[in-house]
C-alpha cells in the first residue's frame, strides 16, 4: 500500500514540474491558430480571395501565369531587339517542360539545345536577340534582356472571361499565351461555363442549323472544351485540321510529361504527371470513346467571319454556323502538307524535335527553305542517318548564306543527297516515292519531315479581326 501511495505521489509531481515546463516552453509564443495568414489576393478572374502562391485558383482553375501575361503592361515603343549589348536568354529550369520549342525555332542553328530534358544555352555567342525563343517557350521559361529593355510578348486580347475585342469569340489555350497541358485543360472548361451561363439568358437561335459554339482545335484546351459542351448539353462542334491532340503526337517518342493531375469534364482526374506522351493519348482515346464526345478530325478551319446571327466557320467542305467560336488552336500553326496518299503516316511530321535521338535511319525532309535546310544537316550531323532532301524548286534562292556553305559541304561529304525540281508522289510504311524531273525515284525511308512552311496563328487572328498586344515582361 506504502508503495503504490508513494509512485501516486511521484506521478503526480512528475505531471506537476512538466506542465510547468511546457508552460514556460509554450510562454509568450502564439498558438498555431493565431498564426499570421498566408498573403492572399484576388483571383484576377472570379475575384475570390487565393493564396498569392498558387499557380491555379482553388476556385476557379485559372492558371496564374496567364493573368501575369494579361495583367502586364502593354508595350508601346517598339524594342530596341539586340541593339544594345549581347542578348542572352536565361532559361529557368524549373519552369522549362523540356518542348524544344525554341530550339526548333531559334534561326541561329545550335544556341539553343536540349540536355537531359532542359534547354540549355549550349552556344551562347550565336545569339543575335531574334527573341524568338521567348516567344515560342509555352511556359515563360525564357527571359531575354537587352541591355535594360526587357523581352515582350505578343498575345491576343482577352477578358477575364477569355473573349477577344470581338463579342462572341473566345480564346484558351496555349494560343491565348500560356502553355501547359494543365493550363488548356481548365481554360476549355471555364470558357464553356461561361458560355453555358451566358447561353442560358439569350434567346434561342433563329435556326435549328445553328451551334451554340464552334471549338476550333482539339488539342487539350479543345477537347475539355467539347467534354464540357457534350456535358452540358450545348450544341458543339469541333474542328481539328489533323488528329485529336496533335501537338502533343508530335511530342518525341517516349517524351515524359511535366504535369500537375487535372480535373477533365465527363472523366474525372487525370494523372498527366510522369507519364509518357503515349500513355496520355491512350487516356484521351478511351475518354473519347467513352463519353462519345464528337470531333470532326482532317478538317482545317480556314475562316471565322460574323454576320449578324452570328459566325460562319469555313472549312474546304463546310460552312458551319455557330452563335459563338472558341479558339483553342495552340500555338504551332498549321503546317502546309503535301497532299500526297500515305502522309497519314505516323512516321510523317512537320516539324525535328530532338535530331539526334535518331539513328542509322534513311530520312527525307521536303522543302527548300531554312528550316528544312537545318533540319537535314541535323539528321546528318552524326553521319549515321542517311538523309535526302527533296525541293521542289532548282535551286534555294531564299536560303541564309551560312546554311547554303553547310548543305554544300554535306553535300559534298555525302552526308545529305539532293534533289531538286522534285516532289513527293506517295509514301508508304518503307519507302518514299518521288517525282524528279519527270523521273521516278523509289527510296528507302523510316521518317519523313515535312518542312515547307504553313500559317501561324497570328496571321489567322489578324485576318479573323483580333485584336493582338505586345507585353512587356520583366525578366
Ligand atoms: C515537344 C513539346 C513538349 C511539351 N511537353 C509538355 C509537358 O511535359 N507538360 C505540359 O504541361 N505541357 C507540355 N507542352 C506544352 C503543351 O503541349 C501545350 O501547352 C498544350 O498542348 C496546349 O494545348 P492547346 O489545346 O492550347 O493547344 P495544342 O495542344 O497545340 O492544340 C491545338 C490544336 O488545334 C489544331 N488546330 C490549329 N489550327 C487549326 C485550324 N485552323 N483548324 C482546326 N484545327 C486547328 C491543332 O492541330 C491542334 O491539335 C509541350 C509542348 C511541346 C511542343
Ligand atoms: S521552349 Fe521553354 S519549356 Fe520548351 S525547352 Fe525551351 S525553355 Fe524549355
Amino acid at each position: 500500500m506504502d508503495t503504490l501511495i508513494a509512485f501516486l505521489l511521484a506521478g503526480a509531481l512528475t505531471l506537476f514540474f512538466v506542465r510547468g515546463y511546457l508552460k514556460k516552453l509554450t510562454a509568450g509564443k502564439p498558438h498555431a491558430a493565431a498564426l499570421p495568414p498566408r498573403p492572399q489576393r484576388p483571383c484576377p478572374r472570379c475575384a475570390k480571395p487565393m493564396e498569392k502562391s498558387v499557380a491555379f485558383c482553388p476556385h476557379c482553375g485559372a492558371a496564374m501565369a496567364m493573368w501575369i501575361v494579361h495583367q502586364a503592361p502593354q508595350q508601346t515603343a517598339s524594342v530596341p531587339g539586340g541593339k544594345a549589348g549581347a542578348p542572352k536568354p536565361v532559361i529557368n529550369a524549373s519552369l522549362c517542360i523540356g518542348c524544344g520549342s525554341c530550339v526548333h525555332v531559334c534561326p541561329e542553328t545550335g544556341t539553343l539545345a536540349l540536355d537531359g530534358g532542359k534547354a540549355i544555352l549550349s552556344h551562347p555567342e550565336r545569339c543575335t536577340g531574334h527573341a524568338k525563343c521567348a516567344e515560342a517557350c509555352p511556359t515563360q521559361a525564357i527571359t531575354l534582356s537587352f541591355g535594360g529593355v526587357l523581352q515582350t510578348m505578343r498575345v491576343p486580347l482577352v477578358r477575364e472571361n477569355f473573349e477577344t475585342n470581338i463579342p462572341g469569340v473566345f480564346i484558351v489555350g496555349e494560343l491565348c499565351g500560356m502553355g501547359l497541358i494543365k493550363t488548356a485543360i481548365n481554360e476549355g472548361k471555364l470558357v464553356v461555363d461561361h458560355l453555358r451561363a451566358r447561353l442560358q439568358k439569350a434567346p434561342a437561335p433563329a435556326s435549328d442549323e445553328m451551334y451554340d459554339v464552334a471549338i476550333v482545335g482539339a488539342g487539350p484546351a479543345g477537347l475539355s472544351a467539347s467534354l464540357s459542351a457534350q456535358q452540358h448539353g450545348l450544341r458543339y462542334l469541333t474542328l481539328e485540321q489533323g488528329e485529336i491532340a496533335a501537338t502533343i503526337r508530335q511530342y518525341p517518342r517516349q517524351k515524359f510529361l511535366m504535369a500537375e493531375p487535372v480535373e477533365i469534364p465527363l472523366y474525372g482526374t487525370l494523372y498527366v504527371g510522369d507519364g509518357t506522351k503515349e500513355a496520355l493519348l491512350s487516356v484521351w482515346e478511351t475518354i473519347i470513346r467513352n463519353t462519345g464526345v464528337q470531333i470532326r478530325t482532317n478538317e482545317k478551319v480556314l475562316a471565322v467571319e460574323r454576320n449578324s446571327a452570328g459566325f460562319h466557320v469555313r472549312t474546304a467542305t463546310g460552312d458551319y454556323r455557330a452563335r459563338n467560336v472558341v479558339l483553342a488552336m495552340g500555338k504551332r500553326g498549321s503546317p502546309r502538307k503535301l497532299g500526297a496518299p500515305g502522309e497519314e503516316l505516323p512516321k510523317v511530321s512537320y516539324r525535328l524535335i530532338e535530331a539526334d535521338s535518331y539513328d542509322d535511319l534513311d530520312a527525307l525532309v521536303v522543302g527548300g527553305g531554312d528550316s528544312a535546310v537545318e533540319a537535314a544537316l541535323a539528321l546528318s550531323r552524326s553521319g549515321k542517318n542517311r538523309v535526302t532532301l527533296c525541293h521542289r524548286g532548282d535551286d534555294f534562292p531564299r536560303l541564309r548564306e551560312r546554311n547554303r556553305e553547310k548543305l554544300e559541304a554535306a553535300r559534298a561529304e555525302g552526308r545529305v543527297q539532293i534533289f531538286t525540281g522534285a516532289r513527293v508522289t506517295s509514301i508508304t510504311a518503307g519507302q518514299v516515292h518521288l517525282d524528279v524531273r519527270g523521273r521516278p525515284l523509289t527510296l528507302p525511308n523510316h521518317l519523313v519531315f515535312v518542312l515547307i512552311g504553313g500559317e501561324s496563328p497570328e496571321e489567322f487572328l489578324r485576318k479573323t479581326g483580333i485584336e493582338i498586344v505586345e507585353k512587356s515582361l520583366s525578366a
